[in-house]
């Protein structure tokens, strides 16, 4: 990555340290803001295109990495070779001469940003965005979904308890009211066998005390036809 975006090279050759202001891809190298005004009318330089240097950094590394390899030679990528996949400068040709396919890069890179693959490679990446919205989305209204059922389900198991309660009541009451019934009419049946045992004790009773008062008071022949 190139490291010396910051000083103009044209006064750093001059042994001037001045921040720089535009970078020149063509150059490779960045200007001053007084350099930047001789670079763009000097004849050599007053076509190329320049950037602000806070514009410049933003660039992704790889691409700020493809400037430097310019300067591996210290010349421009001239042509392309297809069979190796790289660029190729005047000097690296003569590492590519067994390479048929060498095709000039200026051929290659014309209008690179308005062409059919750039545009679909746009295209392709608005898809991936809308992709990924739709499927945050999605998720989104799954969590929802996951709690509004859980929420249901939760009032359905209360719902239930509370039947299985309203049940067991009605159940207790029920056995309750048997329960009450049965010992009442045990009561009275017991209460019943009570009273004929009373009746029944008082006869006897009665007769125990004739039997005391004819002992006492009749005479045997009484006693007898009895
Ligand atoms: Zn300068
Ligand atoms: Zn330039
Ligand atoms: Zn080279
Ligand atoms: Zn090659």
């Amino acid at each position: 990555m190139a490291t010396n975006w910051n000083i103009c090279s044209v006064c750093d050759n001059l042994q001037i340290t001045k921040y720089s202001e535009v970078w020149c891809s063509e150059c490779d190298e960045g200007l001053c803001g007084e350099c930047k005004d001789h670079h763009a009318v000097s004849n050599a330089s007053n076509s190329h295109e320049t950037v602000s240097i806070t514009e410049y950094r933003k660039l992704p590394t790889k691409v700020l990495e493809i400037a430097q390899t310019y300067k591996l030679h210290n010349e421009k990528f001239e042509l392309f070779c297809r069979k190796h996949d790289s660029p190729c400068c005047k000097k690296c040709v003569e590492s590519h001469n067994d390479c048929k396919s060498l095709t000039d890069i200026n051929e290659l890179i014309k209008n690179v940003k308005t062409s059919n693959a750039f545009y679909e490679f746009e295209q392709t990446l608005l898809e991936v965005v809308e992709n990924i919205k739709r499927l945050n989305t999605n998720q989104k209204e799954n969590l929802t979904s996951l709690e509004n059922k859980k929420r249901k389900i939760e009032a359905e198991i209360k719902q239930t308890r509370t039947n299985i309660n309203i049940h067991l009541d009605k159940l207790q009451d029920g056995l309750l009211k048997e329960l009450m019934t049965v010992e009442e009419k045990e009561k009275s049946k017991i209460q019943n066998l009570l009273t004929s045992l009373q009746n029944k004790e008082k006869g006897i009773n009665e007769l125990q005390e004739n039997i005391a008062s004819i002992k006492q008071h009749a005479s045997e022949l009484q006693t007898f036809w009895l």
